[in-house]
């Protein structure tokens, strides 16, 4: 009876309203009047209750005229469902096949399925095009990061994939969204490749728009059809469907062997919003992390930018001084940088002025700010509590209650709540997976304790100033 439930609702919708809609529909069970239905996301049930509440009685009413009632209820906590096939071929085999370049077999018909006309559709965020490798200066902090952006843009169609996804996570300012544009237009220059560079609010509103247009397949099916995908600032992804979503995308096209790009502010393990499983996926592949431009590459940035700048204005010049001294001083991002840089030839091309060192003091004086506090990290603070208390740093992280453990816990703990920004389940999570409570109670004892123990009150403070060395 539900298939034939189905069987009219989908003639009644049309195949692809059907798809993205009731595809995911269960029946729980049928009571008198009533019939149980669930779906696996809250954003489905509010849609089809939206639109389609009364199609969907209808279709019943036309099998068991007696219902008068549908529920609708999610069935759980959405997850991203792990695609079938990891259930037969087991990580390492996927390793395997992605090393031989050979993607896996039922996700080749995705990947070749027609998408040319619902490509369109997808519009990628825009790109600026200055932000290219050729104008990306490289220093200690990017290395790494750069050297595997370059490696995932010249790669071919077909390529093995070396490392999937590749995650460059940095703060603010740091060069992120220039290596993944540049990414994009090397990728999409001179190959026959199809780089797609989104914002992951961009992914988000794409996707919820062709929900509401009612071509959510073919925004699937464009996505799936992409060879490199890139996604900037990933910690900007919210709502549990568009998540689930991002999983899908995610799981379909690194078991098919395409590349996936992403950036974010933080690493993978520190998303907090960001399923369990969507964190691992991302930290299976290529994790790299770009540190704050050190003055070297701060005075390269510089320099590329003046250079850029004398393309348009070649009467612009910034004299060595002032360049050594914008890097010494301005220390915080890449966007400063750029700042300064656009305000020196602004001033300069206003005033028809050279740019003078007591000039460039005058207009970038509110860019510069006193050093950043360094950032710490739980990890350092578990390996330097548990050095200084000659336990392991795997002590620390497990339920053992000797009094040798306990104490240099709760201080790891406190540690963690004063000098990072992570919240208290966080906290627990990355202790072993403890509970908040748990958490809240160490920082308070240490708090205390603190406040009347000398000796623990100066051990805390050694603590602290060894992890802001
Ligand atoms: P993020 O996305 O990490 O916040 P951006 O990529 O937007 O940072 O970089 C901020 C500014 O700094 C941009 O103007 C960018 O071109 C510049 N920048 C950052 N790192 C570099 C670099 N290594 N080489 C050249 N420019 C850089
Ligand atoms: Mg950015």
């Amino acid at each position: 009876r539900w298939s034939r439930v189905k069987g009219r609702l989908r003639t009644s919708v049309g195949e692809d309203v059907y798809t993205s809609w009731f595809a995911r529909m269960d029946l729980e069970g049928v009571q008198d009047e009533s019939v149980h239905l669930s779906v696996p996301t809250r954003f489905l049930k509010s849609w089809i209750q939206a639109h389609y509440a009364d199609r969907v009685l209808t279709c019943w009413q036309a099998e068991m005229p007696e219902v008068h009632r549908i529920d609708l209820t999610v069935r759980t906590a959405m997850r991203c469902a792990a695609p079938a096939k990891e259930t037969t071929a087991p990580a390492d085999q996927r390793r395997i096949e992605q090393a031989n370049g050979r993607p896996a077999p039922e996700l080749r018909a995705t990947a070749t399925a027609p998408v040319s006309a619902s490509h369109d559709a997808l519009g990628g965020s825009p790109l600026d095009p200055r932000l290219t490798f050729a104008s990306f200066v490289i220093g200690r902090s990017n290395t790494l990061a750069h050297a595997a952006a370059r490696q995932v843009a010249e790669g071919r169609r077909g390529d093995p994939v070396m490392f999937n996804p590749l995650y460059i996570h940095a703060g603010v300012g740091l060069g992120k969204t220039h290596l993944l544009q540049a990414v994009t237009w090397a990728g999409n220059s001179g190959s026959e490749r199809k780089v797609l560079y989104l914002t992951a609010e961009k992914f988000m509103y794409g996707f919820v728009a062709a929900l509401k247009t009612q071509t959510a397949l073919a925004f699937k099916e464009a996505l799936r059809g992409i060879d490199v995908l890139v996604i900037d600032d990933l910690q900007f992804l919210q709502g549990k469907s568009t998540q689930a979503e991002f999983c899908h995308t995610l799981n379909a096209l690194i078991d098919a062997g395409r590349q996936v790009v992403i950036a974010a502010d933080r690493p993978p393990s520190d998303l907090e919003s960001l399923d369990d499983r969507v964190r691992s996926r991302l930290a299976g592949g290529l994790v790299v992390e770009m540190g704050s431009l050190g003055e070297e590459l701060r005075l390269g940035i510089l320099k590329s930018r003046v250079a850029a700048a004398r393309a348009h204005h070649a009467s612009f010049d910034v004299p060595e001084a002032v360049l050594d001294y914008l890097a010494r001083t301005i220390t915080h991002n890449g966007r400063d940088l750029e700042g300064a840089i656009n305000r020196l030839l602004a001033h300069s091309k206003l005033n028809a002025q050279p740019v003078t060192l007591e000039m460039a003091e005058r207009e970038v004086r509110d860019l510069i700010r006193p050093q950043e506090p360094k950032r710490i990290k739980i990890e350092d603070i578990q390996r330097v509590v548990a050095r200084q208390y000659n336990v392991s740093r795997s002590d620390l992280l497990s339920s053992r209650r000797t009094a040798n453990v306990v104490r240099p816990r709760q201080v790891a703990m406190y540690l963690a709540k004063t000098l990072t920004l992570r919240s208290l389940p966080e906290i627990g999570r990355r202790f072993g997976g403890r509970d908040h409570t748990t958490v809240l109670h160490a920082v308070r004892k240490i708090e205390a304790l603190v406040a009347r123990d000398t000796a623990l009150s100066e051990e805390v403070e050694s603590l602290k100033r060894q992890l802001q060395e």
